[in-house]
């Protein structure tokens, strides 16, 4: 089998015996993918395991079949994570973070782009204040979905272009991603949610503000409840995923 050096970012571990680890990890060369660690969990082992989510670091993967699973031979951890376990919004904005990331971005498919966002986000999280969390999250939630092709400009329709009103509550799209005017409104698909002028302004500014700027937002608690909401319709159509972490971001 081929084998691969590439930076990566472990998403999800799973014990599969008494030595070794399932591992999901994020590899900015090779894609998502599901690698096998043997002896991961032994005392000595090649990856500064036991794994953990969360782990960022330069990786040694064999890659054969797509369909079987990978071997992660080394992972040599390059950054720690550390303020993820330091408040309960860090840690479930993180969790966010890998739960979208697991249920949206398609195996064996490099992005690196995908990576750096995810990387960028994670340390953001482990250093922002945790009332930043929530909005921190959610920029990365909205940034992610637009670098997958599944959000547009947030201030226009998806389907015309034309602005949308600064002074009603505005249908948002989950099938098409993104708001529709009245006349371009799904009469027959996907779910229609109707936001306010001040919620899909925050995802506007989320999804395109300096990471500075977003660790200053600090969102209502009926801004944060739709933007969740519209985040969660979209990983269930996209994904058939429901987001679990995203409930207490
Ligand atoms: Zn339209």
């Amino acid at each position: 089998m081929p084998v691969h050096k590439s930076t990566v970012l472990v998403l999800r571990c799973h014990d599969w015996s008494e030595s070794s680890q399932v591992v999901h990890v994020l590899s900015r060369d090779l894609g998502r993918l599901r690698c096998l660690a043997k002896g991961s969990r032994r005392p000595k082992n090649p990856f500064s395991g036991p794994l953990d989510r969360w782990m960022l670091g330069e990786a040694v993967v064999s890659v054969g079949d797509p369909e079987r699973l990978a071997t992660l031979m080394e992972l040599y951890e390059t950054q720690r994570f550390e303020g993820l376990h330091r408040s309960l919004p860090a840690y479930y904005g993180a969790s966010t973070v890998t739960e979208l990331v697991l249920a949206l971005v398609p195996e064996v498919d490099p992005q690196p782009a995908v990576f750096d966002l995810a990387a960028d986000a994670l340390g953001h999280l482990a250093a922002v204040e945790p009332d930043a969390c929530r909005a921190t999250a959610f920029a990365f939630a909205l940034r992610l979905l637009a670098l997958l092709g599944y959000g547009g400009p947030t201030d226009r329709c998806v389907e015309c272009g034309q602005a949308v009103s600064q002074d009603h509550p505005v249908n948002y799209s989950v099938g098409l991603g993104g708001p529709v005017c009245e006349a371009c409104r799904p009469r027959d698909k996907g779910k229609v949610h109707r936001l306010s002028v001040k919620t899909v302004q925050a995802m506007a500014f989320l999804a395109a503000a300096d990471w500075d700027q977003v660790r200053r937002v600090r969102l209502k608690p009926s801004t944060a409840r739709q933007v969740r909401e519209v985040l969660s319709a979209t990983a269930l159509e996209l994904a058939g995923k429901e987001l679990f972490a995203a409930r207490y971001v």
